[in-house]
């Protein structure tokens, strides 16, 4: 499916919603209300960059904790296609990029059977908008080889390295990667364990560093 075909596959209706998406009341138009807006910064987290244990990435960014407002925002886009919340959470990822510096920005892909199924790929269009606001030139550095269940359904932690193991490929040549620090994008991470199996092929190329950037971080 094309770039254009995505983006055109979400509804034309959730692109002006008249009331807050997240509570339902008076939001004067912008898709958030900012009694929503504030509780969103309550979630905000102590450091936008911390160095993950026990990983081969050397930061992950983000602004808030996976908590309420900031879940259902989440949920809202990657389920209900609201471009709207997305845009959003595109903007407070790039917020706390500011002054870091990377050459390229790429997305942890969806396998393409559930691309398919859902219509778009939340991590590609975050990709691109994040790229559109840091200047950052995106590219699909990636692809998914194979299915995995879906991390949240999963409780044990070493069971949600095992089910991404080896779950992700490079999709262009190693010398694209090559020297370049890389950045990856996702909607959320718990352990960490998607965003450092979709680092391996990168850091196997000789990707001088890779970092991730996510909206949320939850646990
Ligand atoms: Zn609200």
């Amino acid at each position: 499916m094309s770039l254009m075909e995505q983006l055109i596959r979400i509804p034309l209706s959730v692109l002006t919603p008249p009331v807050c998406q997240v509570c339902g009341g008076r939001s004067g138009g912008k898709p958030v209300c900012d009694s929503c807006l504030e509780k969103l910064e309550g979630l905000r987290l102590p450091v936008s960059g911390f160095e993950p244990i026990n990983s081969v990435l050397e930061a992950i960014y983000a602004p808030y904790r996976f908590d309420s407002v900031a879940a259902d925002i989440v949920h809202l886009f990657k389920y209900s296609g609201l471009k709207s919340m997305g845009k959003l959470m595109a903007r407070k990822m790039s917020e706390v990029l500011d002054g870091e510096r990377f050459d390229c920005i790429a997305e942890v892909p969806l396998f393409a059977a559930r691309r398919r199924e859902r219509g778009f790929s939340q991590t590609l269009l975050l990709a691109i908008w994040i790229s559109e606001l840091s200047g950052i030139k995106h590219r699909r550095l990636l692809v998914r080889t194979r299915y995995t269940p879906p991390q949240a359904r999963i409780k044990d932690h070493s069971r949600r390295f095992a089910n991404v193991k080896n779950a992700f490929a490079l999709n262009v040549s190693p010398n694209e990667v090559e020297n370049r620090r890389i950045l990856l994008v996702d909607d959320v991470s718990t352990t960490g364990a998607t965003l450092n199996e979709a680092a391996m092929p990168l850091v196997e190329a000789g990707a001088a560093s890779v970092s991730a950037v996510v909206f949320a971080v939850a646990g």
